[in-house]
């Protein structure tokens, strides 16, 4: 598949996981592709890397400006570098909730900040925001990744609205629990991490993990001028978690 034939992109936190999944994909259907990340020394040809963290506004204004010229361009946003924590609402004190917001929610408006003056010089302009489904599902001991992922989500709807006018298009990926880096390291952190695996395996509708290919897949759509008439929707990678209305406990 050739959809993104000519168009240049960006992803964040695209060394790892999701990300990394996505970039490569991306690349595969014909983009140019610049991944930023805390640590892109990872990252191989054709993908071009570029050190930026997404809480450091001179960091990604520097990366963004830099992908642009190297690239051409930009036509796509894949915002997707993030962060998790585990807890009740007495679990986290302030310092860690101004970390996590400041990832996986401001992270988001630095680096589309940076990069809406190259979209809207773009004939296909798309922003995807790696949202999850603890944005809208009630998970215990979540407070606050949840209210990060929350605000993903609204912070997606009003960005659409707000560039729609401007032929931007906006969605976000709600991806349930899927077999990434980061996953693996809270499964190997358990007594037994295979069994671990497969109980949570279990625990999905579909009895398996979301692959992160998955995921991508699903961001490569919607950033893809296929998803022309698509804006402000969320697309839920999850088994079927959220459309079934299950709960994973
Ligand atoms: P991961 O840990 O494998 O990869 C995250 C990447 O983000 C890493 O390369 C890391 O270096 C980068 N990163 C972290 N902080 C950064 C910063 N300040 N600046 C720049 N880069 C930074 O994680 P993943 O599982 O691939 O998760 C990616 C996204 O998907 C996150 O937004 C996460 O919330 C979301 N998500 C993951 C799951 C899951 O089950 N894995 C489910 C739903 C949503």
């Amino acid at each position: 598949m050739t959809e993104l034939q000519g168009l240049r992109a960006i992803v964040t936190g695209g060394a790892s996981g999701i990300g990394l999944a996505t970039a490569q994909l991306l690349a595969e259907r014909g983009a140019s592709v610049a991944v930023l990340d805390l640590d892109p020394a990872g990252v191989a040809a054709p993908l071009t890397g570029l050190r930026a963290d997404v809480c450091d506004d001179a960091s990604v204004r520097s990366a963004v400006q830099q992908a642009a010229e190297t690239l051409g361009g930009i036509d796509i946003l894949v915002n997707n570098a993030g962060i998790g924590a585990a807890g009740t609402v007495e679990d986290n004190p302030d310092e860690q909730w101004h970390r996590v917001l400041d990832v996986n929610v401001l992270g988001i408006v630095r680096t589309t900040r940076a990069a809406l003056p190259h979209l809207r010089a773009s004939e296909h302009a798309a922003i995807v925001n790696t949202c999850s489904i603890a944005a809208t599902a009630g998970l215990p001991q979540r407070a606050l990744y949840s209210a990060s992922k929350g605000a993903v989500l609204s912070l997606t709807l009003a960005m659409a609205a707000d560039h729609v006018r401007e032929g931007i298009r906006v969605n976000c990926v709600n991806p349930g629990t899927v077999d990434t880096p980061w996953v693996g390291r809270l499964l190997d952190a358990a007594d037994d991490p295979a069994a671990e695996r497969a109980a949570l395996s279990a625990r999905q509708p579909h009895g398996r993990l979301v692959s992160a290919e998955e995921v991508a897949a699903a961001v490569a759509y919607l950033a893809s001028p296929l998803a022309g008439s698509t804006t402000g929707t969320s697309l839920a990678v999850d088994g079927g978690m959220a459309g079934l209305r299950l709960r994973p406990v």
